[in-house]
């Protein structure tokens, strides 16, 4: 049997399970931030293009909040963990194989659907998340865990793709990997992708083409694998409780 990953996640999670008891913010620029409101924590999309980053601390950015008029939320652990839970009921409603990844991610076995088109298949998903949760969510479906992940950033970052992105053709891969930076590879952290940036690997098509066992010198042996699992040869399997 042919193996296909999904990998589905929540946009911007903890914005999302606020809206969902505050559609009045739908459309506005929205900061969750973290215990004891110290830094931002979730940001909707809105807030991420008045510039908002990741662990930004909330008095550095008084300013931008009041000008822009942005809404801030107190993080509220148990609500995200309930909505987590229902989350992977409904995915467990449509798909027998789920790997619960993080509080907003979970990878899907998609191979037992030989009979279902894959793609219109994840678009019900995302549908089914949406009605009965209240939560956006994109999917990348691809031969690979790891291309999964590239798929759903692809499909998070270009609206075009209207939330899902397929990586299982070989051609769509050459097309799209030059378009993905090399930080942005599952497993490639800072230090890595800085190393790799530096003998030019600067795509993810570059650190597919790059030599397995020059991979490993470079990133252990969890570099290795991530350039077989570019190239669409699996290594890393559904991990289930
Ligand atoms: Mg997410």
């Amino acid at each position: 049997m042919e193996e296909v990953f999904g990998l589905i996640d929540c946009n911007n999670f903890y914005v999302s399970c606020e809206r969902v008891f505050r559609p009045d913010v739908e459309g506005k620029p929205v900061i969750v931030l973290s215990n004891n409101d110290g830094n931002a924590v979730s940001r909707s999309n809105e807030a991420k293009l008045l510039g908002v980053r990741m662990g930004d601390p909330a008095f550095k950015i008084r300013d931008l909040i009041k000008r822009e008029n942005i809404t801030l939320f107190s993080s509220n652990y148990g609500l995200y963990g309930d909505l987590s839970n229902r989350v992977t009921q409904v995915l467990g409603s449509m798909v027998p194989t789920v790997e619960t990844y993080s509080i907003d991610e979970s990878f899907l076995n998609l191979g037992e659907f030989a009979g279902r088109e894959v793609e219109a298949l994840a678009r019900e998903l995302r549908e089914r998340v949406l009605r009965w949760v209240g939560i956006p969510t994109c999917v990348g479906i691809a031969p690979t865990k790891t291309l999964a992940k590239v798929a759903n950033f692809i499909a998070k970052k270009r609206p075009q793709y209207r939330g899902v992105c397929d990586l299982r053709s070989s051609q769509v891969r050459a097309e799209l990997l030059p378009t993905v930076p090399v930080e942005e590879v599952w497993g490639i952290g800072g230090a890595s992708a800085a190393k790799l940036v530096k003998l030019g690997i600067q795509t993810a098509a570059d650190l597919a083409a790059l030599e397995p066992d020059d991979a490993r010198a470079l990133m252990t042996v969890t570099g290795g694998r991530t350039v077989y699992e570019l190239r669409g040869i699996s290594c890393l399997p559904l991990e289930l409780m």
